[in-house]
């Protein structure tokens, strides 16, 4: 078939992964118990993934640079000059480093900032790597755990109250609100907050030890992070924000979208993940990496966030449709079953992944569970199952 081509996504071993969900998923053997983070499945510059184009390896990159019109039809080509999206798997072991992310507005004028003050692309202190937003789309494939923009003022006053250690917010959170207190914390010493948080850490581990906790509240997460039986040795000051933002809990199958300028990290379990094809991610803490405090501050909308979890709307048969408030990409989960013959044409680039199952594309090719494709626009395909199957389309609408 020369309009749908399998695909070999890419792998990246963060810290935070897991180790047998990807392995597993993909078919590889992880003896060594290496941390598998995300598989990523597009052509970001960073990592792209190859096509099989009569069974060779082909940098889909460099496919798309050099026919663009080919491999993203002319409509996407026009508008974006190349794949706009990048699909991943995700599993989330340990948190992830809280972060925020631009507007499309904030990219742009961020990265022309940053080229003019002559920062290289790869330097440590870089915020902006390309003049695009990243607005996220998870699915979950497992029970989820994460955080998710600030919660209500009544929330964040209560914790403010029962911890003695934000004693001292109180005051600055009642006069000038939330801005001003997670201000006031992002811009402290860290050999300060280190000693401030240290019996607040000490407190948590106690508590989760002695079965007092549970994960819906911060302190579960927050002894999480400290090896139990060690004296805490730097206490990131960023272990502040899970006391000041929602956490929140999705059964399997839930999607929920991180728009720019909404706080938030991953803290458990196994999803699908559509974004735009973008680095420009502002950090808040819990990494090794660059922390630009006043651009943080800037970037970052202090509201109260009701997470706005959704499970889908259903197309056609067999179709739900994840609805995002973007138009850069779209997303659909397939469930098909033996008796359904599933007919679709391909109005943009598509990538298929196989998350459950196996699925028979067009009578010819088989596409078992952690495999994919790449398929043209303006292809014809049906897809098939002797069991059930379930994939996710990632598209251009
Ligand atoms: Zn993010």
């Amino acid at each position: 078939m020369e309009n749908i081509f399998p695909l070999q996504g890419t792998l990246m071993h963060y810290d935070w992964g897991g180790q047998h969900f990807l392995p597993e998923l993909l078919g590889i053997a992880n003896e060594q118990g290496k941390p598998f983070a995300e598989y990523w499945m597009g052509a970001h510059p960073k990592s792209s993934s190859n096509i099989l184009v009569n069974n060779q390896p082909v940098n889909l990159l460099n496919a798309i640079y050099a026919e663009p019109n080919h491999f993203l039809g002319e409509r996407v080509a026009a508008r974006f000059g190349s794949l706009p999206f990048l699909l991943k798997i995700q599993d989330v072991q340990h948190i992830l480093s809280i972060q925020v992310h631009p507007t499309l507005e904030e990219a742009i004028a961020g990265f022309d900032k940053e080229e003019k003050a002559g920062i290289p692309i790869d330097a440590l202190q870089r915020n902006y790597k390309d003049k695009n937003h990243k607005p996220e789309m998870l699915v979950t494939l497992s029970d989820f755990w994460l955080l998710h923009g600030f919660c209500e003022p009544e929330l964040i006053s209560k914790r403010l109250e029962e911890n003695p250690e934000f004693n001292i917010l109180k005051p600055l959170f009642n006069k000038d609100g939330l801005k001003a207190v997670y201000q006031f914390v992002m811009e402290m010493e860290p050999a300060d907050t280190h000693y401030w948080l240290l019996n607040l850490v000490k407190r948590e581990i106690r508590k989760k030890r002695e079965g007092q906790l549970t994960p819906e509240e911060p302190g579960w997460w927050v002894a999480r992070l400290y090896p139990e039986g060690e004296e805490p040795e730097q206490i990131d000051k960023a272990i502040f924000s899970i006391y000041l933002l929602n956490i929140v809990n999705l059964p399997k199958g839930a999607s929920l979208f991180q728009s720019a300028g909404l706080p938030h990290a991953y803290m458990q379990g196994q999803c699908v993940e559509l974004m735009s094809n973008s680095d420009n991610v502002l950090r808040a803490g819990l990494t090794p990496k660059h922390i630009d405090v006043p651009e943080l501050i800037r970037l970052t909308r202090f509201e109260t966030t009701h997470p706005n979890i959704q499970f889908g709307q259903n197309a056609l048969a067999g179709e739900t449709q994840f609805p995002v408030p973007v138009d850069d990409f779209a997303l659909t989960r397939l469930n098909i079953t033996p008796e359904m013959n599933y007919q679709h044409r391909s109005s943009s680039p598509e990538i298929l992944v196989v998350t459950e199952g196996a699925a028979l594309f067009n009578q010819e090719l088989v596409l078992k569970r952690g495999e994919s494709v790449y398929i043209l626009p303006e292809t014809e395909y049906q897809i098939t199952s002797s069991g059930s199957v379930s994939l996710f389309r990632a598209w251009v609408p």
